[in-house]
């Protein structure tokens, strides 16, 4: 198939600069509906099992649908005002950091919990150092270039949030290089990655543009790419002081163990005395069975003996 004949969910209307689903195609609005690509008109095809827009056969567009998710996910976060940021999880420390993390954690177990309760109370323990919740975007911008001692990184979508920067990347087949990540980095700037894979796979190319603003604000299409140490330093204090808590909340349940193990231990003491008394009577035993064997070779009966 042609790509020129890729059907396409959404278009830009030229003259209001904002998406148009296919159900807001109108008789006025029709010719100015456009591919944000190559600038061409867009055609509506609404008479169809599912209708789309398309280029005209002739269209000298190069976009594809991995630069059309592009473009569409850049001019729907115009209209986003409130995203939903996913928690930090261990997966998303470096790893010095998720070191620093365990070290410590461990730490607390080792002193603070018999090793009978080990698994257990690591099991209940929380796998992300922050929640997830919803923010207001305060300001948005498409495509800003920021230098970086190692040369510029080009950002798609920049939100301010709180007063403080955060930088979006969508990616469809390729995500963030090495190269850019050490960029990001540079920036101090958090990151967050968008997998508009995950939604083409989900919605294949019958999805609107209410579809694409849900999974862009939702915290499920993104991941952590990149966290300032210092934040991430308060969470890892934070999460440090959860687990002392959790060993607090759990300290009934760990003086019971304590005090079962502490019976335990008095128990072996006391069946090692006991079998330390009766060893002399056990030898004796086996000193008088080795006679009676002895004495049965002597007799010639111990071929009886079985
Ligand atoms: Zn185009």
């Amino acid at each position: 198939m042609s790509k020129n004949y890729i059907k396409y969910p959404i278009a830009f209307n030229k003259l209001t600069e904002k998406l148009v689903d296919l159900t807001d195609v109108t008789n006025e609005n029709k010719t100015d509906l456009i591919c944000l690509e190559c600038k061409e008109n867009f055609i509506a095809v609404l008479n169809h099992p599912t209708p789309h827009f398309k280029h005209k056969p002739n269209s000298k567009c190069k976009g594809n649908v991995e630069s059309y998710i592009h473009w569409v996910a850049k001019e729907t976060f115009k209209q986003i005002t409130q995203i939903e940021l996913p928690g930090i999880f261990k997966d998303n420390l470096t790893e010095n950091q998720r070191k620093k993390l365990d070290d410590q954690v461990n730490q607390l177990i080792e002193q603070n919990i018999p090793k009978t309760l080990h698994l257990e109370f690591r099991r209940s323990l929380k796998k992300n150092l922050s929640d997830s919740g919803k923010f207001l975007i305060e300001k948005i911008d498409i495509e800003k270039e920021f230098k970086t001692p190692i040369g510029n990184v080009r950002i798609d979508i920049v939100t301010t949030i709180n007063n403080q920067k955060l930088f979006i990347e969508p990616f469809y087949t390729s995500p963030i290089d090495v190269v850019k990540e050490r960029k990001l980095a540079l920036t101090n700037t958090p990151t967050l990655s968008i997998n508009l894979l995950l939604f083409i796979y989900k919605f294949d190319y019958n999805y609107n543009l209410e579809n694409l603003k849900n999974y862009l604000i939702s915290k499920n299409s993104k991941s952590w790419i990149f966290n300032r140490e210092k934040q991430i330093e308060k969470h890892i204090e934070k999460y440090l002081k959860y687990v002392k808590e959790e060993i607090e909340k759990k300290q009934d349940l760990i003086n019971s163990h304590l005090s079962m193990l502490d019976r335990m231990s008095r128990l072996d003491d006391e069946v090692n005395l006991l079998e330390e008394r009766i060893r002399p009577t056990q030898d004796e035993i086996r000193e008088k069975r080795n006679e009676i064997r002895k004495l049965k070779n002597e007799m010639g009966i111990s071929y009886f003996d079985y």
